[in-house]
């Protein structure tokens, strides 16, 4: 089941049934549709009921601030977005930075142990972003964001690989890697930042997904970048998601094709 507030637009339940069936789990993935006043009530049912599913916009902090036990991504990133029950509690869980980091790989074909990237954006996904980054190695952060006060608070928590940008092209300047963290592109043509700004050799990840790819990468495509967009790490948190709920891994192929016309 997936938690969010809206929920209608997801993909989730797309890739996640098909891949219950290709288990031979008699379970239905369905979206729920929960207002924040009434989260805690449908969490207390959940756990009674030793249920499961994933937590998307906007209760995944709220989630992580109820659950009895989190695994330590939740932790650091301070969001839940995959839960399940023990004995009667929540325990929570953040794939959302492995999902990142599948997109990563398919990306540039690993992940990167060093250099640039560049993160547009300080909310809840670029502190997945970050978590997962800080997994890597060596890599430096330069962060921009609208809000810099947001950039700011979010830096301090990984603050010994990010640093705050002035502008959005700054935090371009030489990166070898590039992500879009913002919700720019969602439901029209506009752009996080000039594509101009990219160094030649950039490749460029845009959590955002739309059917038919984002403007940011269609346009980073056109001027010669490797850009691709946000539904390879969807497909990614869900299947470590399926992992955890049920202890064997999901058919990804089975996943990715249930979605990649969506592409
Ligand atoms: P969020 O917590 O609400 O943060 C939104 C971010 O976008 C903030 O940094 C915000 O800046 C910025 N923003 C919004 N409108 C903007 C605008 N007009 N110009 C510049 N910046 C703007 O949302 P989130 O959870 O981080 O999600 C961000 C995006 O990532 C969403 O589109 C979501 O669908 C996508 N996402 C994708 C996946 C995936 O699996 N592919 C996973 C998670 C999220 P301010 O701080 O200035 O408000």
């Amino acid at each position: 089941m997936l938690l969010g507030h809206p929920v209608a637009h997801s993909l989730s339940p797309q890739f996640q049934n098909a891949a219950l069936r290709a288990a031979h789990i008699p379970l239905t993935y369905e979206r729920l549709d929960v207002p924040t006043d009434a989260l805690d009530r449908v969490l207390a049912g959940l756990a009674a009921e030793a249920g499961a599913g994933n937590v998307t916009i906007p209760h995944k902090t709220r989630v992580a601030a109820r659950c009895h036990r989190l695994l330590p991504m939740a932790t650091r990133t301070g969001a839940v977005n995959t839960f399940w029950t023990e004995q009667g509690r929540l325990v929570g869980d953040n794939t959302d930075p492995g999902g990142f980091d599948d997109a990563v790989s398919d990306l540039l074909g690993q992940l990167p142990t060093a250099g640039e990237v560049a993160v547009i954006g300080a909310g809840g996904a670029a502190a997945g972003v970050l978590a997962a980054i800080e997994g890597w190695g060596a890599c430096r952060v330069r962060l921009y964001n609208r809000t810099t006060a947001h950039a700011r608070a979010l830096a301090e928590r990984f603050n010994a690989f990010t640093t705050v940008a002035e502008s959005a092209g700054d935090a371009l300047a030489g990166a070898s890697l590039v992500v879009n963290a913002t919700s720019v592109g969602l439901h029209d043509d506009a752009l996080p930042f000039s594509l101009d700004a990219l160094a030649p050799d950039a490749a460029v990840l845009d959590l955002v997904y739309r059917r038919g790819h984002t403007a940011l990468v269609r346009g980073a495509r056109a001027a010669g970048h490797r850009a691709t967009g946000g539904l390879r790490m969807l497909v990614g948190q869900g299947a470590r998601a399926f992992e955890r709920w049920f202890g064997v891994a999901p058919d990804r192929d089975l996943m990715w094709e249930a979605v990649r016309d969506q592409d």
